[in-house]
């Protein structure tokens, strides 16, 4: 397990739509464990796989109830909306104010094959959502509402 270097927006394959993963094998396992320790060590409420430069339909998430990490992920209903402020890895200058559902029916596959679906609500469900969107090569600057420059320390200016 290692952490990878987090690419970042210019980056021509962050703006690329992920494939879906056919086989859980090996390297599917280390994309995963790679991403875990990336995320961690940043600190991050989420990660996707395009992010470390592997164009595959894989995220993990973690708002601080626990990890949960999402093969071929999919959202097959989605209800209220809610703004609230966004950060990303992958955007180190800046936050925004983003639109999203506030409660997401999601599916997906587990690392071992299974199939899991569960209500995500409020933070957990756009973390969801805001990885998801990476997997279709968009950034939460595309749905801003509003950008806010961040300094170094992570106040904002
Ligand atoms: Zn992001």
């Amino acid at each position: 397990m290692s952490v990878r270097k987090v690419l970042q927006a210019g980056t021509p394959s962050l703006r690329e739509k992920s494939e879906p993963i056919t086989k859980i094998n090996k390297q599917v396992i280390k994309i995963l464990d790679d991403m875990i320790d990336t995320m961690d060590s940043y600190d991050a409420v989420g990660l996707a796989a395009p992010q470390i430069g592997v164009n595959k339909r894989i995220i993990v998430v973690n708002p601080g109830t626990g990890l949960i990490e999402l093969i071929n992920p999919v959202i097959t209903k989605c209800e209220g909306e809610y703004l609230d402020r966004e950060g990303c890895l992958s955007v180190e200058k800046y936050q925004g104010d983003v639109v999203r559902y506030q409660s997401i029916f999601v599916e997906g596959l587990t690392r071992t094959g299974k199939r899991i679906r569960f209500t995500a609500k409020d933070l957990l469900a756009r973390a969801i959502q805001h990885e998801i969107d990476h997997l279709e090569g968009i950034l939460f600057v595309d749905r801003a509402l509003a950008l806010f420059e961040i300094q170094q320390n992570g106040e904002e200016v």
